[in-house]
């Protein structure tokens, strides 16, 4: 049903990468550092999504020479990811002080993390969430690889398959 890819009859391109890019604004802190991320404040995140898959190779169909449909991959993201952290606090479950504050504010957006909201920590959560809601409905292996998350456009946390 699903051919390989071909280039000039020898070159077999499979799986192929596709990347798609997201942002959000979140706040945190790092209860537990020794200097300025103690603090409040907040990021401009960028996600970056990585999925493999081969090119799907269907005569006549939306998706053909497509891994995934772009639009798809950010619809996902966005309902079970992107836009449950837009705009929210991502608070340690530890670090009960800023806990126990945000829970006096009605109706405030916090999402609660098992472990410190580092970058690296939220990316392989990121992974994990994401894992479970890329399936491959289409049998081009699709499944999703690496999410690369940005808390600066100098500071990023790669979470690999097989690799975290
Ligand atoms: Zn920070």
């Amino acid at each position: 049903m699903f051919n390989r890819f071909v280039v000039d009859g020898n070159v077999i391109i499979s799986p192929m990468l596709i990347t798609r890019r997201l942002e959000f604004d979140a706040g945190h802190r790092i209860s537990t550092h020794n200097s300025q991320c103690r603090h409040l404040h907040g990021h401009r995140y960028v996600i970056e999504i990585t999925l493999s898959g081969d090119i799907i190779a269907d005569e006549g169909v939306a998706e053909q020479g497509m891994v995934m449909d772009f639009s798809e991959v950010k619809r996902i993201a966005k309902t079970e990811l992107v836009d449950q952290w837009d705009h929210a606090f991502l608070v340690f479950s530890g670090d009960t002080q800023v806990l126990n504050f945000l829970q006096t504010m009605q109706d405030h957006k916090t999402v609660v993390f098992e472990s410190q909201p580092t970058v690296e920590n939220l990316a392989i959560t990121a992974f994990r969430i994401l894992d479970a809601a890329y399936q491959d409905t289409y049998g081009n292996q699709l499944k999703l690889e690496q999410v690369r998350l940005f808390e600066t456009p100098n500071c990023w946390a790669d979470a690999i398959r097989n690799k975290c």
